[in-house]
């Protein structure tokens, strides 16, 4: 599994930072740098021959450049954040490809492809593999003209192959881990063909590394696709299994830039990536952890630190490998240091990075929810009290309304609801509004959201004290002005990796 063990070092770590970094630990740091930059970044190898200060102005001006794919901070120098984007397991087509190579946005002429699997991986069946491949190919002929067809013999457009090592197309792989797999553009001979590393250990589950969600990667490639920016499309470089595979919205666009939509009447949609600084984002839950602060929304979580400057957005599945997508409410307990999280009437609690065993329980049993409440809108914790208050809509008070929002309070220590609940959200929150999005406490304030609009409130004396976008959290200021230059770049279609011989 993916895993992010410098971020888990950073937390509780304070002010004190890491120990003095070995001369070992930084010569390893350069030895990935460029190896990275050479592979991805098309940083030129025959480093004698390039002057010493010409080649560290090269570097810096490469590391720059991947900094900007991954939005990272655009620093030019091999920080713990960059570090850990480059040790993840990744696609082995470059991220920038040499202008030498072929330009242009290459596709296939024809509509009606085929595709031959030429050698099968021990680590599946054969039926395995071919239902991973079928389903890959799948995804991308229900939102194109495209069909695909399996041939068992002779020729065939799309070539798919198991190989390690050096395979002799001037890629070679590079054991476990890493580069786990390539694909060709569109076009004659090894157009469009694709290699899985042998060396992987290739599955039909979580463990790594699932050959359905790599091969969907690959094809894209194979259709003349390059990598995305967004971290929630399949065309991503890096390997992230959320548990699902599906085209996102931008790799649907893509895709139907180079071949136009499907036949199909209704155009198949894709999930969309929370832009962090769009004036009309709205949560599904928030809560703070150890600290920090983690927005929720959809299969996604945009965590804020004072560690780094910039938000972070990732799956919940890659901090949370347990915990499903579209949770509704979360809180942290943090006398236990507990983080809680609820998805319709069920919750679950983790510590950390780590899920607590014995969950998702149901919050009937747990907290005493009467049955009419199906699920929760926003909690949050009260330290000063010990109590947690839940933000619920349903059927619950006198009934006489159904679409009334309520609030009810949790004694953490009690483990009891406190009596005289529920009762409206209205008139104990007065500026509010009667429904709760989200919710959570710092420094002693409440900060409640609704829709695209925050209300920083004062549970002392129950008024409001501030209203702004939901969003403010992000330093958005700084995120426009980059991504202003941003719009300014074409998306590169793939310049990739095509070889003649
Ligand atoms: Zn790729
Ligand atoms: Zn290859």
């Amino acid at each position: 599994m993916l895993s992010l063990p410098l971020l888990l070092l950073f937390w509780g770590l304070g002010s004190q930072g890491f120990p003095a970094t070995t001369l070992k630990m930084q010569e390893d740091a350069e030895q990935t740098v460029q190896q990275y930059l050479e592979n991805y970044y098309d940083l030129k190898s025959d480093g004698e021959q390039i002057e010493r200060q010409r080649k560290s102005g090269l570097v810096v001006e490469k590391l720059k450049q991947m900094q900007e794919f991954f939005g990272l901070k655009v620093t030019g120098k091999p920080d713990a954040e960059t570090l850990k984007v480059m040790q993840q397991a990744r696609c082995g087509v470059p991220d920038v490809a040499s202008f030498v190579l072929t330009e242009g946005n290459p596709r296939w002429k024809q509509t009606q492809l085929t595709y031959r699997i030429e050698n099968y991986t021990p680590d599946l069946s054969r039926a395995d593999v071919d239902h991973a491949i079928q389903k890959a190919f799948q995804l991308w002929s229900a939102v194109t003209p495209l069909t695909f067809s399996k041939v068992s013999e002779g020729q065939a457009d799309i070539l798919i192959s198991f190989v390690r090592g050096d395979h002799r197309d001037n890629s070679p792989f590079d054991g476990p881990g890493g580069n786990l797999a390539h694909a060709f553009q569109p076009g004659p001979y090894i157009g469009g063909d694709v290699h899985f590393d042998e060396d992987e250990t290739w599955t039909k589950d979580f463990r790594n590394y699932n050959l359905y969600r790599v091969a969907a990667h690959e094809l894209g490639h194979s259709l003349g696709l390059s990598h995305s920016t967004d971290i929630g499309a399949l065309m991503f470089p890096n390997y992230i299994f959320s548990g699902d595979v599906q085209l996102s919205q931008d790799d649907i666009n893509g895709i139907q830039t180079i071949y136009g939509p499907s036949e199909n009447p209704i155009q198949p949609m894709g999930p969309q990536t929370p832009q962090v600084c769009d004036s009309k984002l709205t949560f599904d839950a928030i809560t703070t952890i150890r600290g920090e602060v983690m927005f929720l929304k959809d299969r996604f979580y945009i965590r804020v630190s004072s560690y780094y400057p910039e938000p972070e957005l990732n799956f919940i599945t890659i901090f949370w490998p347990n915990l499903p997508n579209g949770l509704q409410a979360a809180y942290e307990f943090a006398d236990r240091d507990e983080v809680r999280f609820f998805k319709g009437n069920k919750y679950w609690a983790v510590q950390g990075q780590q899920t607590l065993p014995g969950y998702p329980k149901d919050i009937y049993r747990s907290f005493g929810f009467p049955r009419s409440v199906k699920k929760i809108n926003a909690a949050v914790f009260e330290e000063d009290t010990g109590k947690t208050y839940f933000f619920v809509a349903d059927k619950i008070g006198d009934g006489s309304d159904p679409f009334n929002h309520f609030w009810i309070r949790y004694d953490e220590y009690k483990q009891s609801m406190d009596a005289g609940y529920p009762k409206k959200i209205a008139a104990d929150f007065p500026g509010i509004g009667n429904k709760v999005d989200a919710v959570f406490q710092k420094d002693g304030f409440f900060y409640f959201f609704r829709g695209t609009r925050q209300y920083k409130f004062d549970p002392k004396t129950k008024r409001i004290l501030t209203l702004q976008k939901a969003n403010s959290w992000f330093d958005c200021f700084n995120i426009e002005q980059k991504n202003v230059f941003q719009e300014h770049k074409e998306r590169i279609f793939l310049k990739s990796h095509i070889y003649f011989f």
